[in-house]
């Protein structure tokens, strides 16, 4: 077959390099509604469950057994069974019913009945349901940081900036799985140096994660996997008793925990029973919720990369998180992995949860270059910072990060290295060398780095455990070196952590060290002016770009000259007359053109601009007269009074910002010979190809139009251009007639 130069060029596209699948519900590679999937149904007896999703109480497997006896609401849940899924998805989007009656009525349904409910929404209802569905009003943001050289000094310092961008979480993990408390260590000391109150997790094997918990080395923990068959549960000699016995170890310590999960999991593990994904994760959230966990990560995790090849993947993705809220858990809503080559896929799977706002956007936005990124890559990081900024910007939705000086990101990065620094020395680990602070404080990557003995690293990290050196150990000797600041925080952490008020659902820790929760920040949406809207203040920060320039700062670079001070000096002679000689062409230019403004959209100095029109023009044999016109900034106007004032009845016009126009004098201002409107594209050779023809139409030749130049990425600029044009504008002066003028270059000899 032929193929179009189109369609060679669209196969090149990196979105052709995903992969794409058709369902195939045999080995559960199929979003919803499997042929395979229960039929709702719910039967109480007694106050104990003896019939759930079309099985009787003697089949239950064990999750069904967990989920029925630990978590679904027996008292109410024949009433809310018994209503159609559509109904219950209608009052999902309604804003006259609360967060609190559609709790009330969902601990009550079965996992296949949750899943119905949520497949009546389309992609816009989902996110309307979970804007009023998330737990907290206020919303926040996790992010990765990690390093493939689990270099503790690199590590703490890229805590410190994610934590000063304004992540409510930051997680890590090892390389090398024994250098882990050392990882702990850099992000509780390097985070709270970036935002006192910052919480933070390493994720290990779960003893060993556990222990680093009781040490008061970590604040959460998250890796706490369920899954929604038996089979995959058996496999990992684990049960949903197993796992809320380990949480339990958490929760004993005071903890903030959350369970992992998400559609594909049991896909990938081979056992999911030729059930759906999304069924699968409802029974993954029951289970969460009859642990008494107050929330989950989910929104297919790892599993990404096998949903979103599937039709409907990444609206399913949406859903399992909003079966989450629904059930009352925070959600940490994933947007955590990388599962496509494409920015356009890329930036549609983060919007929708962006918009709506869930507890914890993403469950882990890289604050690391992916290349750093030890957890295989997220689908944002740290090269999409001013991206999410201008998202946020753009649609005034606050996505839990906020944009910061470079200033402020080098001297925290710092602190958080020389913070380390002191507390090696007090705990006589192996020093960190001024150098290493400054090489990583700089670095883009542990590419950049002074690298450590991570033999020597390791051995201190075992310390940590052998010793048993705890939270409150590093509070004091930050103390006694000077860092208070960060020692007071981690102690407000212990704190909490006594006190257990952030083992309420969808805790955070604010900068000032309260406790922020479902109790105290509870979702109230109630439809447009309700619940979290971020204030005057916050929008402010959102808001606040570095690269932001007032209308004087364009106003200003227009000013400016080349770099080779290429300024012009316009000397007026006195009012224009009209020209007898047949072998001229007037050139009129706008009223601030080279007084008070020296240069084009195009970076051209006026200076130049003149010198090409009129050597343009000369190379044809004929002669170019200025004028300056103060009547009028509009091109036509000026072009207009030019060519009439031409001898030859040919005019060029140019406005200040480069825009010009060939024009004739018996035309109407509105239409020319030929016009040149996208002034970024003038270079110094296009103004003598403007000269050039205006002389051959001036010899009474027909000379073939200058090729056409398009490139859209110059059309962002317009707003500059109608800056310039409304100081051009400003610079009228009424009735004053067209003035002729010749120029110098200011300042060279003459
Ligand atoms: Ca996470």
């Amino acid at each position: 077959m032929d193929v179009t130069k189109r369609y060679i060029s669209l196969s090149k596209r990196k979105v052709n390099r995903d992969p794409i699948t058709e369902p195939w519900p045999e080995i559960g590679l199929v979003l919803e509604n499997a042929p395979e999937d229960p039929l709702p149904s719910i039967r109480v007896k007694d106050g104990v469950i003896i019939e759930m999703d079309g099985k009787r109480r003697e089949d239950f497997d064990l999750i069904d057994r967990f989920i029925a006896d630990y978590g679904i609401d027996k008292s109410g849940c024949e009433r809310a069974m018994a209503l159609p899924s559509a109904d219950i998805a209608k009052r999902l989007v309604d804003v006259n019913v609360t967060r609190d009656e559609i709790v009330g009525l969902t601990v009550g349904l079965t996992p296949a009945k949750l899943m119905r409910v949520v497949c009546e929404l389309n992609i816009v209802e989902i996110m309307m349901a979970q804007m009023k569905m998330r737990a907290r009003r206020s919303i926040g943001n996790q992010a990765h940081v990690t390093n493939l050289k689990d270099n503790p000094v690199l590590m703490s310092m890229d805590a410190a900036e994610a934590a000063l961008r304004g992540f409510t979480e930051l997680e890590t993990t090892g390389v090398v799985g024994r250098i882990a408390p050392l990882n702990a260590i850099a992000l509780l000391v390097g985070g709270q140096a970036g935002r006192p109150g910052v919480l933070t997790q390493c994720s290990m094997e779960e003893a060993y994660e556990l222990q680093l918990g009781i040490q008061g080395l970590t604040t959460f923990a998250e890796t706490l996997s369920v899954y929604g068959t038996e089979g995959v549960f058996t496999d990992g000699d684990d049960t949903p008793w197993s796992k809320a016995f380990l949480s339990a170890g958490y929760l004993s310590r005071g903890i903030k925990t959350r369970f992992s999960s998400g559609t594909g999991s049991e896909v990938m593990m081979g056992a999911a029973e030729g059930k759906s994904m999304l069924y699968l994760e409802a029974r993954c959230l029951w289970i969460i919720k009859a642990s008494g966990i107050q929330g989950t990560q989910n929104g297919s995790l790892d599993g990404i990369a096998i949903t979103s090849t599937l039709p409907g993947g990444l609206k399913t993705v949406a859903s399992e998180n909003l079966i989450a809220s629904m059930l009352g858990l925070e959600v940490a809503s994933g947007n955590d992995t990388y599962f496509t080559e494409s920015d356009m896929r890329r930036t549609a799977k983060f919007v929708p949860t962006l918009f709506a706002g869930t507890d914890l956007i993403t469950s882990g936005y890289s604050a690391t270059p992916n290349s750093d990124n030890v957890f295989a890559g997220s689908n944002v990081d740290t090269e999409h910072y001013d991206d999410w900024y201008m998202i946020q910007r753009d649609f005034s939705v606050d996505g839990g990060i906020v944009p910061v000086k470079e200033e402020d990101v080098v001297r925290v990065r710092r602190r958080a290295g020389k913070a380390m620094q002191a507390l090696f020395e007090e705990l006589h680990f192996a020093p960190i060398g001024d150098e290493e602070i400054e090489a990583a404080v700089f670095a883009y990557s542990g590419e950049d780095i002074i690298d450590r003995n991570i033999r020597n690293d390791i051995r201190c990290a075992e310390l940590v455990l052998t010793e048993g050196i705890t939270g409150l150990d590093i509070a004091c000797a930050l103390n006694r070196r000077g860092f208070a600041f960060e020692g007071e925080s981690i102690l407000a952490l212990l704190k909490h952590r006594v006190a257990a008020d952030y083992l309420q659902t969808s805790a955070f820790v604010d900068s000032n060290l309260n406790v922020k929760s479902i109790i105290n920040d509870r979702n109230d949406y109630r439809g447009p002016g309700t619940a979290y809207r971020p204030d005057e203040e916050r929008i402010k920060k959102l808001n606040d770009n570095a690269r932001l320039k007032t209308f004087r700062n364009i106003l200003e670079d227009a000013n400016a000259c080349g770099p080779d001070g290429e300024d012009i000096d316009i000397r007026e002679i006195g009012d224009a007359e009209r020209g007898k000689r047949k072998d001229e062409v007037v050139i009129a230019v706008s009223p601030s053109f080279g007084s008070h403004q020296k240069k084009t959209l195009g970076d051209i100095p006026h200076l130049r601009v003149l010198d090409e029109v009129i050597a343009g023009i000369e190379e044809e044999g004929l002669r170019a007269r200025c004028v300056k016109c103060y009547e009028s900034s509009d091109l036509g106007v000026i072009a207009s009074i030019g060519a009439k004032l031409s001898g030859s009845g040919i005019g060029v016009g140019i406005q200040s910002k480069g825009t010009s126009e060939i024009q004739q004098k018996d035309f109407s201002p509105l239409f020319n010979l030929e016009l040149f409107s996208q002034a970024p594209l003038l270079d110094r050779e296009a103004y003598r190809k403007i000269g050039g023809s205006a002389a051959r139409y001036a010899k009474g030749e027909t000379p073939e139009p200058l090729p056409a130049r398009i490139d859209p990425s110059v059309h962002p600029l317009l707003i500059k251009s109608s800056v310039l044009h409304y100081f051009d504008t400003q610079r009228i002066v009424r009735r004053k007639k067209p003035v002729e003028f010749t120029y110098v270059e200011k300042g060279a000899k003459e």
